[in-house]
């Protein structure tokens, strides 16, 4: 029996999905997060706030809270040349990525965080990736953590499981699955602390919490939402 998870927490509409659901089913949850020079710092800053939020408004979940890891993957910008590290502008590229990809990048996180788990005693790794609604990224794909978690039980000698709980969800599902772990108040918290704009934007506020309203990924949450809310569970 698994008892103790380190969930991949970047302050995002999914790693707070993930780490409520972790909150529910593990004794002891940690979180990690890794700073690779984002254009803004804007993500880092939401995830204290979600964490700060969900210790005082789910007194069940606040005990099982452990320690939160930011570990600095500066390195990242060394090796890839993306609108996520550099002040480009987004678009698709050729390959029909778009260019805020970082190759493998998702395989460097999850390597870093079965060490680290390694070294706290952890058993589970969460992590929100998703095939469903994403744009194809292959370091997120299903084949890809299970050999993933294959590679990382057998270099570390030690039976590592990844637990993707957004494999197969869209964003709509991931809202209704948010609400039936902590009700309207998760739901209210992912809202007003989670962040998903690429741009960083706070200053614009939608029913479906702060962005831009245009990038991909404030496409992607509202779209989600409009689903989710329109089915009448909102
Ligand atoms: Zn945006």
């Amino acid at each position: 029996m698994h008892r103790t998870a380190l969930v991949l927490f970047s302050g995002g509409q999914d790693s707070t999905t993930c780490l409520a659901q972790a909150l529910t089913r593990y004794e002891r949850v940690e979180t990690v997060a890794f700073d690779y020079g984002q254009r803004h710092h804007v993500e880092l800053q939401a995830r204290l706030k979600v964490l700060e939020a969900l210790r005082q408004q789910f007194p069940a979940w606040a005990p099982r809270m452990g320690e939160d890891h930011l570990l600095d993957l500066a390195v990242l910008g060394q090796v890839s040349e993306t609108s996520l590290t550099r002040d480009m502008a987004f678009k698709m590229e050729s390959s029909g990525l778009p260019n805020t990809f970082v190759p493998g990048r998702n395989l460097l996180f999850l390597t870093l965080a079965a060490a680290l788990a390694y070294r706290r005693g952890l058993d589970v790794l969460v992590t929100g990736v998703c095939e469903t609604d994403y744009s194809g990224y292959p370091d997120c794909r299903d084949d890809t953590m299970k050999a993933m978690q294959l590679a990382l039980s057998l270099g570390m000698d030690k039976r590592l499981l990844i637990e993707t709980p957004l494999m197969w969800l869209d964003k709509a599902q991931t809202w209704a699955l948010a609400e039936s772990l902590g009700g309207a108040p998760l739901v209210d918290v992912i809202v007003e602390h989670s962040h998903s704009c690429y741009l960083g934007d706070r200053e614009h506020r939608h029913a479906w919490g702060w962005g831009c309203g245009s990038c991909p990924a404030c496409e992607l949450r509202a779209r989600g939402w409009e689903r989710y809310s329109g089915s009448g569970k909102a």
